[in-house]
């Protein structure tokens, strides 16, 4: 059974069109945003932090409640959900 709608399972970004996939790769579980340039996820304090970063300019959040917002989504994404503390 396929997923009806994919999304990044390290942000949960909504992954449509081909472009969005890392490497513009449809059959990769993450987006191009969480991954370098050969495909491969990149650490969680960068994926955090660029995600915070996101949320303050989209939302001009301050600091910390962008922070607080970046992690609670991380929280919920299967590539960080068993994420040793
Ligand atoms: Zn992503």
């Amino acid at each position: 059974m396929k997923p009806k709608c994919q999304s990044c399972a390290s942000c949960g970004m909504p992954l449509e069109k081909n472009e969005d996939f890392a490497l513009g790769d449809p059959s990769s579980s993450y987006c191009r945003y969480c991954t370098d340039k050969s495909g491969n996820l990149l650490p969680y304090e960068k994926i955090l932090k660029a995600n915070a970063d996101y949320f303050k300019e989209s939302q001009g959040l301050t600091d910390p409640a962008a922070l607080k917002m970046a992690t609670d989504l991380l929280l919920n994404q299967p590539a960080w959900k068993n994420r040793e503390a």
